[in-house]
C-alpha cells in the first residue's frame, strides 16, 4: 500500500486519498506555483490508525520516514543538522475542509542545537526563539494536550515583567527565557523531558494530527456538514517558510472574492513578522491586503497574478493562506473559499456571466442548507432610520440578531435550552466554542478579522457575526462590557448587523426575507433542472401563502389538527373530544365543520389550483384536553357536565404509548363521524372553491393517516366516499377528489401492493416511519442520541436525515410494491425529511413525485433537487 505521496506526485483529482490541502498543494506544485516542498499522509492511513488501534503501524512509519529523506534531497536541508536544519509544518486536511476544527503544529524540528544553528544562520536570533518558544507551546498543547493557558500565562507575565504589550516587544532574550520556562513547564506536567529527536516530534505530531479527527468539536461539525467519519482525514508534513522574519516577512490569508458578499476584489488579511496561526487565532488584529502594496509591491504583484491562475484554474472563489519569507512568496493552501449564502449566489452568478462556468455547475456550487440564512429575516429598516448604532465593527457575517447579551458559549447553550435568545459576545472565540455559537442567535467579537474563527464558523453556520469590535472594553471574568459610555452586564439585550457591521443598544424588530435578484436567479436555474417537485407542509393559508412566495408547487402535508390550536378553536374540538355518545360528538363537530370549511376555502384559494392534500386528524386525542381547572370549568358548563365527569373522561384517555395508541385512523375507525365531517369540510370548500375558480384543476387529496392494512383502508375510504358523493349530488355539481394514504408504518411498506389497491397516492410520513423502524420515539429519542453519536454507533439523527439502509429500504420497497399494482399512483414524502438536502437526494433517486417540507424550507429542497437531478 502506498500511504505517503510527495506533492510533486499528486493533483486536485486524488482528494479522497490526500485530502483537499494535500490534493491542492499538489495541483499547485503542478501549475509551477512557489509551494514549499512536502509530502501528504493519506486520509486511508488515518482510518488504518484507527483499525490499529490508534497506532501508525510499521509499514505507514517506514513509509513516512522514507519521504522524510526524500523531502531532505528535494530541500537540500536534514532533519536535525546542524548546518542547515529542515523544520516542517504539519497539519491536517479533510476531503472537506473543516476550518479550525483540527490540529497544526509548526516550526517542527526544532531543538536546542538547531536553535543555535538558525540563530547564528539567519543573523536573527529572536526569530529563532521565537519560532522555538512557538513550537513548544503548539506541540506540548496539541500533542501531549497540555493546555495552552499555562503557556500563555508564561508570555504574559514575562510582559508585565519587561513592561511590553505586544508578542514583537519581546527580544532574542525573553524569548529564550520563555523558552526555558516552556519546558520547565511541560516537564512538570508530563513528567518528562520535551522531545529532542525531530523524528520523534514527527509521529507525535502525525499522531495528534490523526487523534484531532476525532475530537469533539470535529465530531459536531462533521455531524452539522453531513461529512462521514469514515472519510479520515490527510496529514501534510511540509517544509516551513518563516513568516516571522522581520518586517520584510509575514503571513496572511486571502479570498479571490469577498466572502462576505461575493463582490469580484480581493480581500485579504495579514500580518507582519508573524505565523499562520496569529491570523487564524484573531489574536492580534491584522492589515488589510491593500497596504501590502506599498510595503512589497513585486510581492503584491506577484500574488494578485497567483490569485487570478487559480481562481481560472478551479473556476470558483480561492481562498489561500500565504507566508512571505524575506521578500519570496510562497503558498501554503488554496481551497474552494466557504461564503455567506449570499455571496455564495452572487459568485455563481458572477461566475456564469464571466462564461466560466454553467447554469448546472453554478447550481451544484450551492450548499442548499446556507440558504438558510437568506430566508431569515433582517432589520426593519422603518425602525432602524430611527435608531443610532452606538458602534460599528467588521460586518463578519451577514444577518441580524437580537437577545440577551451572554458571554460564554456554555451560557448560550443553556440560556436558549432555557428557551431564551442569545447573543454571544467575546474577546474572541476559539473552536471549542461551536456548540454556544450555534445556540446563539448572533456573535459579536472584541478582537479579530474577517478570516478569524468566529468569522469563518459564523459564516459558514449562516449565523450573524460581527467581528473586532474594539471599542468593546471588555471584562469577561466579571460578566460585563463597556460600550459607548455604557454598561452591558449578562442578560441585557442588544442588537447587531452582520450585513452592516452596526451594534445596538436594545431590541430591534426584524423584517422576512424575499427571494429576489440573483437568489431568484439561481432558484430558476434549480427549477429548470429539478425532476422532484416540492410541496410544502402547510396549516394556515399564511403558511400556505408563504410557502407559495418561496416557490411551493402545493401542499403535501395540511394536518388539520393543527388548526384548531388557535385559542377560540380549541373549545369546540375539546367539546367533541369529551363526548359520552355519537350524538354528543356529532354536536360538537357540527360546530367544527364550518370553521374547518373555511379555513380549506382559503388554502385552495392561496394554491390557485395546485394540489392540496389534506390530512384527517392524527394525534392522539388527550393532546388537546385542557389541563387548567378553569378550562376544564369551562368545558364542563358547555356539555352540561360536571367537573369531576370531564376529569374522568380526560382520565379515560390516559394511554401509556399514546404515539402507538389511539390516534390516526383508529380514530376514525372508532369514531367514523369524524372523518364524515372532515370528508364534509373538503368537498363544501371545494365546490365553494370551484364555483368561484371554474378555471383551477382543483382535486383535493384526502389523505388517511397511519394505515397498516388494506382493510382498514377500505373501511374508512367507504366512509370518506359515501359522504364526499352525498355532499356532491346535494350540491348537484361535480368534485373530483382522491383519497390516499400516508405511508409511515413498516406494515405497509411490506404489504404496499396490498395498499395500492385502495389507495390513490401514497405519501411517506417518515416521522413515524423512522419511529416505528427503529422502535424509539421521536419525542424522546434526543436524550439519548448523543450517546449514540459519542459511540460513532450513528453519525447523523435519522430524524433529520433519512436512514438510507434501514427506513430507505422500507421506502424503496413501497415505491416497488404500489407502482406494481398501481402504475400512476404518485408518490411524495412529507416527513420532516423532505427538506434535508441528503434525504431529498434519497428521494429523487427512488423515484418519489414530490417532497413535502416546511415553507422556509421550500427553496432549500427545490435546489437539492436540482443537485439530485444534475
Ligand atoms: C410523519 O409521521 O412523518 C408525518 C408527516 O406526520 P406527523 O409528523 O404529523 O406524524
Ligand atoms: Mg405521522
Amino acid at each position: 500500500n502506498k500511504w505517503v505521496y510527495l506533492f510533486e506526485e499528486g493533483d486536485a483529482g486524488m482528494r479522497n486519498t490526500l485530502g483537499g490541502k494535500g490534493a491542492n498543494l499538489a495541483e499547485m506544485t503542478r501549475l509551477g506555483l512557489p509551494v514549499p516542498q512536502g509530502f501528504t499522509i493519506t486520509t486511508q492511513a488515518c482510518t488504518q490508525y484507527y483499525e490499529d488501534g490508534q497506532n501508525i503501524n510499521d509499514e505507514i512509519m517506514e513509509q513516512i520516514l522514507d519521504h522524510i529523506t526524500k523531502l531532505e534531497k528535494i530541500t537540500g536541508k536534514k532533519f536535525g543538522d546542524k548546518e542547515n536544519p529542515l523544520l516542517v509544518s504539519v497539519r491536517s486536511g479533510a476531503r472537506a475542509s473543516m476550518p479550525g476544527m483540527m490540529d497544526t503544529i509548526l516550526n517542527l524540528g526544532l531543538n536546542e542545537e538547531v536553535v543555535g544553528t538558525i540563530a547564528k544562520k539567519s543573523g536573527n536570533p529572536r526569530w529563532a526563539w521565537d519560532c522555538y518558544r512557538r513550537f513548544i507551546q503548539m506541540y506540548s498543547d496539541v500533542v501531549m494536550e497540555v493546555g495552552k493557558k499555562y503557556f500563555e500565562e508564561l508570555i504574559d507575565k514575562m510582559k508585565a515583567q519587561k513592561g511590553v504589550t505586544e508578542d514583537v516587544e519581546l527580544t532574542a532574550e525573553d524569548l529564550k527565557e520563555l523558552s526555558d520556562q516552556f519546558k520547565a513547564e511541560y516537564k512538570n506536567k508530563i513528567g518528562s523531558d520535551f522531545p529532542t529527536d525531530p523524528k520523534e516530534q514527527l509521529m507525535g505530531a502525525v499522531k495528534a494530527v490523526f487523534r484531532s479527527w476525532d475530537n469533539p468539536r470535529a465530531n459536531v461539525y462533521r455531524r452539522d456538514n453531513d461529512i462521514p467519519y469514515s472519510w479520515g482525514t490527510a496529514v501534510n508534513v511540509q517544509m516551513m517558510a518563516f513568516g516571522n522574519m522581520g518586517d520584510t516577512s509575514g503571513t496572511g490569508v486571502a479570498f479571490t472574492r469577498d466572502p462576505a458578499t461575493g463582490e469580484k476584489h480581493i480581500m485579504g488579511e495579514f500580518l507582519l513578522n508573524a505565523q499562520g496561526e496569529d491570523v487564524v487565532a484573531g489574536v492580534r488584529t491584522p492589515q488589510h491586503i491593500d497596504q501590502l502594496k506599498s510595503m512589497m509591491p513585486e510581492v503584491y504583484e506577484q500574488f494578485l497574478s497567483i490569485c487570478k491562475k487559480l481562481e481560472n484554474h478551479y473556476k470558483d472563489m480561492q481562498d489561500m493562506e500565504f507566508t512571505i519569507e524575506d521578500r519570496k512568496l510562497y503558498m501554503l493552501q488554496t481551497r474552494n473559499g466557504k461564503r455567506t449564502a449570499f455571496a455564495a449566489l452572487k459568485i455563481a452568478c458572477d461566475l456564469v456571466d464571466e462564461g466560466m462556468i454553467t447554469e448546472e455547475r453554478a447550481v451544484s456550487m450551492i450548499d442548499p442548507r446556507n440558504l438558510d440564512s437568506l430566508l431569515h429575516p433582517t432589520f426593519d429598516t422603518n425602525v432602524l432610520k430611527d435608531i443610532k448604532p452606538i458602534a460599528k465593527a467588521l460586518a463578519a457575517s451577514p444577518g441580524a440578531a437580537s437577545g440577551q447579551v451572554v458571554f460564554t458559549a456554555e451560557d448560550a447553550k443553556k440560556w436558549t435550552l432555557e428557551g431564551k435568545t442569545v447573543v454571544l459576545v467575546r474577546l474572541e472565540t476559539s473552536p471549542e466554542d461551536i456548540e454556544g455559537m450555534k445556540a446563539a442567535k448572533g456573535i459579536l467579537t472584541v478582537r479579530g478579522g474577517m478570516t478569524s474563527h468566529a468569522a469563518v464558523v459564523a459564516r459558514g453556520m449562516g449565523k450573524c457575526c460581527v467581528a473586532g469590535c474594539s471599542d468593546i472594553a471588555m471584562d469577561e471574568a466579571n460578566k460585563v462590557f463597556r460600550l459607548a459610555g455604557k454598561e452591558f452586564r449578562e442578560g441585557d439585550i442588544i442588537s447587531f448587523d452582520g450585513t452592516t457591521g452596526n451594534i445596538y443598544e436594545g431590541e430591534i424588530p426584524t423584517v422576512e426575507a424575499n427571494i429576489v435578484g440573483e437568489f431568484g436567479r439561481i432558484m430558476g436555474w434549480a427549477d429548470k433542472y429539478r425532476t422532484l417537485k416540492v410541496r410544502t407542509n402547510a396549516d394556515t393559508p399564511y403558511d400556505a401563502a408563504k410557502a407559495r412566495e418561496l416557490g411551493a408547487e402545493g401542499i403535501g402535508l395540511c394536518r388539520t389538527e393543527h388548526m384548531f390550536f388557535e385559542s377560540g378553536r380549541i373549545d369546540a374540538f375539546r367539546e367533541m373530544i369529551c363526548s359520552d355518545t355519537v350524538e354528543e360528538r356529532e354536536t360538537a363537530l357540527a360546530k367544527i365543520l364550518p370553521v374547518q370549511q373555511k379555513d380549506f376555502e382559503e388554502i385552495y384559494e392561496a394554491l390557485e389550483g395546485n394540489p392540496v392534500t389534506i390530512r384527517f386528524l392524527d394525534p392522539p386525542l388527550h393532546e388537546f384536553v385542557p389541563s387548567d381547572e378553569a378550562d376544564i370549568e369551562k368545558l364542563a358548563k358547555a356539555k352540561n357536565k360536571t367537573v369531576s365527569q370531564i376529569k374522568d373522561i380526560i382520565q379515560g384517555l390516559h394511554e401509556f404509548n399514546p404515539m402507538m395508541g389511539h390516534r390516526g385512523c383508529r380514530l376514525t375507525v372508532t369514531y367514523p363521524e369524524i372523518a364524515k365531517m372532515q370528508t364534509a369540510a373538503v368537498i363544501r370548500a371545494a365546490i365553494n372553491v370551484k364555483k368561484a375558480h371554474p378555471e383551477w384543476n382543483l382535486k383535493p387529496e384526502i389523505m388517511i393517516p397511519l394505515i397498516s392494512e388494506l382493510k382498514e383502508l377500505k373501511f374508512i375510504k367507504n366512509i370518506v366516499v359515501e359522504t364526499a358523493e352525498a355532499e356532491i349530488k346535494a350540491a348537484g355539481t361535480s368534485v373530483e377528489y382522491e383519497v390516499g394514504t400516508m405511508i409511515e408504518i413498516p406494515r405497509a411498506c411490506l404489504l404496499a401492493d396490498e395498499i395500492a389497491k385502495e389507495a390513490e397516492f401514497f405519501c411517506f410520513g417518515t416521522n413515524d416511519l423512522t419511529q416505528m423502524t427503529f422502535g424509539f420515539s421521536r419525542d424522546d429519542a434526543g436524550k439519548f442520541l448523543d450517546a449514540y453519536y459519542d459511540t460513532k454507533i450513528f453519525e447523523n439523527d435519522p430524524f433529520v436525515k433519512i436512514d438510507r439502509e434501514g427506513v430507505g429500504k422500507l421506502m424503496e420497497m413501497a415505491c416497488e410494491l404500489g407502482k406494481k399494482e398501481r402504475p400512476n399512483l404518485h408518490i411524495g414524502i412529507c416527513g420532516e425529511h423532505g427538506g434535508d438536502p441528503s434525504s431529498v437526494e434519497f428521494c429523487h433517486k427512488i423515484g418519489l413525485d414530490y417532497v413535502s417540507c416546511s415553507p422556509f424550507r421550500v427553496p432549500i429542497a427545490r435546489l437539492a433537487a436540482a443537485q439530485a437531478a444534475i
